[in-house]
């Protein structure tokens, strides 16, 4: 089931205020009550406001109700502001390439607030680091005492946001402590614990949430949307080769790369070297190789990488084929061009990166990237899983500039789903 609703607490998850809020509680306590260090031995971590307004007046023997608690949060929320105008703290690693990606992706969850947090209180804390905006929904402090049953709140408001009852399994709960972690659980949801604030990762894992994190650094939308998923079934493709169910090998180089080796195009010389990953029984490499390149087919499945070879027989010397992990292995050499037919589209989103990252690492500055890629907007759990052009255009552009792209010939089976993609590696 597609995440729809990331719920964030906001201390030590989204911002660190460096401790504004406990300032502010203290300086409640000695304005209203002229009590001195009135905060201390309180909790504050993952709690919400009322109940530590509740634990206060309490532990000095005050009246406590409703319309007392009240009194004292009105009071802070002045205190706060003046707190946070004198030191608003700062984001919390990640949190603000995160929000900076969120519309580039092509079905944004709902983002949410669930914090134990006064409404006025959370909405000057994200204020004081432009993150008002980004939250369509909440549950907060003055909602409820009870954290647990905040993310219950937080659950129906995302339904009537969404105008459909919502189940847990598409909710993600984003916090810093063992509170996050318990009323993710309390309402089916996964919870993304992130040791960013008031608890150790080894803490936090002793809570068992879905999945925890140093930090959120480095996180994009995808992985965050399946934080807590089981990695969906490696295909196995040595099996498929054994078994000769090989669809996607039409038995000749892709048309898109027949094309462009046959209308070289006069800027770059006709030489020099070329890997292939995910190079199947070798169709695209050969084609390079007799076309006067240096090439290294890579493929995961050691049959693939045989039935490459014995079909290799009379072909140019300057082709090898070699078993190897693309997402994995370290390159063997830098490359002068790396070429690629429908297998960006076989690697799950969450390994994407790490594509992207070999890819940067293979290419040699000032190299090439040729891609042929099937384009399909919907996921349906892959492979191929889901990509678009506005995909590829954002994975790549940050180490790649863009030559040119276009639709390019096809097999007939795919024809008008495939798009090259020429890139020049940068510089630097
Ligand atoms: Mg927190």
């Amino acid at each position: 089931m597609t995440t729809r609703l990331i719920l964030f607490d906001i201390d030590g998850t989204l911002i660190r205020t460096g401790g504004a809020g406990v300032r502010a509680f203290a300086r409640v306590a000695e304005r209203l009550y002229g009590i001195r260090d009135g905060t201390r031995g309180i909790r504050f971590h993952g709690r919400t406001d009322g109940s530590i307004v509740q634990e206060f007046l309490q532990a000095h023997g005050l009246p406590d109700s409703d319309a007392e608690r009240r009194h004292f949060l009105d009071a802070y929320v002045f205190l706060l502001d003046d707190e946070l105008h004198r030191q608003p703290g700062e984001l919390c690693p990640g949190i603000a390439g995160l929000m900076g990606t969120l519309p580039e992706i092509s079905q944004p969850p709902v983002l949410g607030l669930l914090t134990g947090n006064i409404r006025l209180g959370a909405g000057l804390k994200l204020a004081a680091h432009g993150l008002a905006a980004s939250f369509v929904l909440g549950a907060f402090g003055d909602d409820h005492l009870d954290r647990n049953a905040l993310a219950r709140i937080a659950l129906e408001r995302g339904s009537r946001h969404l105008g459909r009852p919502l189940s847990g399994e598409e909710v993600v709960v984003v916090g810093d402590t063992r509170a996050d972690v318990e009323c993710a659980r309390a309402i089916g949801a996964r919870c993304l614990a992130v040791a960013t604030g008031g608890e150790t990762l080894q803490e936090l894992l002793e809570h068992s949430p879905a999945e925890a994190a140093e930090s959120l650094e480095g996180w994009g939308w995808d992985r965050l949307m399946n934080a807590g998923r089981p990695a969906p079934r490696a295909v196995d493709w040595e099996d498929l080769y054994q078994a000769r169910d090989t669809r996607w090998d039409h038995g000749e180089a892709a048309p898109a790369l027949q094309d462009f080796l046959s209308a070289w195009p006069g800027e770059w010389p006709r030489q020099g070297t070329v890997v292939v990953p995910g190079c199947g029984r070798g169709h695209d490499a050969r084609a390079w190789a007799l076309a006067g390149f240096d090439v290294l087919g890579l493929d995961l499945a050691p049959t693939a990488v045989a039935e490459a070879r014995s079909m290799t027989t009379g072909a140019p010397a300057h082709l090898r084929f070699l078993q190897g992990d693309f997402l994995k292995d370290p390159p063997v050499a830098p490359v002068d061009w790396l070429f690629e037919h429908t297998l960006f589209c076989a690697i799950s989103p969450e390994h994407r990166d790490a594509y992207v990252r070999s890819a940067a690492g293979w290419v040699r500055p000032g190299g090439h990237l040729l891609a042929v890629h099937y384009l399909q907007p919907a996921d349906a759990g892959g492979p191929p899983y889901g990509v678009t052009v506005d995909e590829v255009l954002r994975r790549f552009g940050a180490d790649f500039e863009l030559v040119r792209h276009g639709s390019s010939r096809s097999f007939a089976s795919r024809a008008g789903r495939e798009r090259l993609f020429l890139w020049r590696r940068r510089i630097s």
